[in-house]
């Protein structure tokens, strides 16, 4: 039954009667349908119309080994087999979980001492702030309890892990952001500097946003900052040389937490295992997510310093058991496809080859785009990239957002069977492909992605 229906088209009625799409303009979407995937191989995806893509942006950021890895669908299925579940509470374990903790304190860019499992990025952020105020319980701080986020940057969807997420698109008609949060400056180059200011500079004024958001809230209430190394959704947004550090030395004056979110960038995205080390960040909570299993299935991680680890331990005898767990946490199938997937990054080496791709992507983005009169900048680092248009160069000005400009290019990508996403709130479109994708994909991603922005300039003059 299921393979006949794979590929038939009915499929798309059957959608639109049935499924209720995330992220989705659901009118439109009743409108036109959807687009139904049902083959993937390496860098490649194909459709129930036969058609062909290159998956540039590896599903949303996180098939990071690629397609068809069937390494890692054996060890699913023998892990299925043998031990489909069972749970971590009340200090019951399964082995694949407790091999892939090891593992990941094992990688961790700074030390660390311990990983809490859960499913996806918003559930793991929202057990990064229960941390926070665990551990500021614990230490007789209740006041303690703000989380600073940043302008654009994305952190996930669940009520809390989306107050984090500093777009205003996430939180209009959901009564939100919560009343804890607050939001620093993005360290946006294009928009937040003044033209010709000096990495220095920026990273200095960006340091003294953050300490005058802290001061104006009181120190006292505030618990901790959360930061991507590389900032994705919100535009691939690289910070300045210096920003990190200049940003820890803040926080360690007012006592404030670092959660480093690398949902994307952990586990090579950015050319090196961890963001953390990419962009010199000293965090005290890591998430980590899609890239732990190339998101085979679903897994996310906070990984816990020893500072944070043993203040939570010492608080229970104040505070009681440590209550908060899922029925998910620690899912030994998922941590067996972890463990898969991690040793395929290792023995393929495909941290370095992130890089290589990544610099040539780079170089081809540069070659096809830096010319181009409406494009106000190229951004990236190791294999994440982006593109922003802009209406006008200098000064930099934007396109009026009804023309939708990323939109129409990443549907007319879609024709060169290309698949790129365009970012909220900008005219970005996005590159994000697996680790596996080969020089001569690169390209075609590349050459693909310049006859779409031909295509939708064309139809502006
Ligand atoms: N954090 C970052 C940096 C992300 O990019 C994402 C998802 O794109 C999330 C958190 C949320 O992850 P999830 O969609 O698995 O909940």
């Amino acid at each position: 039954m299921h393979e006949l229906l794979r590929n038939t088209p009915d499929l798309e009625t059957l959608d639109k009667r049935y499924l209720f799409h995330p992220f989705t303009a659901l009118a439109d979407h009743e409108r036109n349908g959807p687009m139904v995937i049902v083959k993937g191989e390496g860098v490649w995806l194909e459709d129930n119309h036969g058609r062909r893509y290159i998956d540039g942006m590896a599903g949303l950021w996180c098939v990071n080994v690629g397609y068809g890895r069937r390494e890692i669908a054996d060890a699913i299925h023998h892990q299925a087999v043998t031990l489909p579940y069972f749970h971590a509470f009340s200090s019951w374990a399964t082995d694949t979980p407790i091999l892939l903790a090891e593992k990941i304190i094992e990688m961790a860019p700074v030390p660390m001492s311990k990983v809490f499992f859960g499913q996806s990025g918003s559930d793991a952020n929202d057990t990064q702030v229960k941390l926070v105020w665990y551990y500021n319980n614990a230490r007789g701080k209740p006041e303690k309890k703000k989380i600073i986020a940043r302008n654009r940057g994305y952190h996930g969807v669940t009520v809390v892990s989306a107050s984090l997420t500093g777009m205003p698109a996430l939180h209009s008609g959901f009564d939100l952001p919560l009343p804890f949060v607050r939001y620093t400056t993005a360290p946006y180059r294009l928009w937040e500097a003044t033209p010709g200011m000096s990495d220095a500079a920026f990273t200095a004024k960006l340091a003294r946003d953050l300490e005058d958001l802290i001061l104006a809230e009181g120190p006292e209430t505030v618990g901790a900052v959360i930061m991507e190394p590389v900032m994705g959704a919100g535009g691939v947004i690289v910070p300045p040389e210096g920003y990190y550090v200049a940003i820890r030395a803040v926080l360690d004056k007012y006592d404030v937490l670092l959660i480093a979110d690398e949902v994307i960038s952990g586990f090579g995205r950015l050319g090196t295992m961890f963001g953390s080390t990419a962009m010199a960040m000293q965090p005290d909570l890591i998430t980590v997510a899609k890239g732990i299993t190339s998101a085979y299935v679903p897994l996310s991680g906070c990984i816990v310093s020893e500072k944070v680890w043993r203040t939570i331990v010492d608080g229970q005898s104040k505070l009681g058991a440590f209550g908060h767990g899922y029925t998910y946490s620690a899912h030994p199938l998922a941590a067996a496809a972890a463990l898969a997937n991690l040793k395929i990054i290792e023995d393929d080496g495909l941290v370095a080859q992130a890089a290589s791709r990544g610099a040539l992507m780079h170089e081809k983005l540069q070659q096809a785009f830096a010319g181009h009169p409406l494009v106000g900048e190229i951004r990236g680092r190791g294999l994440v990239g982006a593109v922003e248009f802009v209406a006008k160069k200098e000064p930099a000005t934007r396109f009026d957002p009804t023309l939708k400009i990323a939109g129409r290019i990443v549907k007319a990508a879609l024709a060169e069977g290309l698949i790129t996403r365009a970012l909220p709130h900008a005219d970005t479109i996005s590159f994000s492909p697996p680790f596996v994708i080969s020089e001569e994909e690169v390209a075609l991603m590349v050459s693909r992605a310049r006859k779409a922005v031909d295509t939708v300039m064309d139809e502006l003059v």
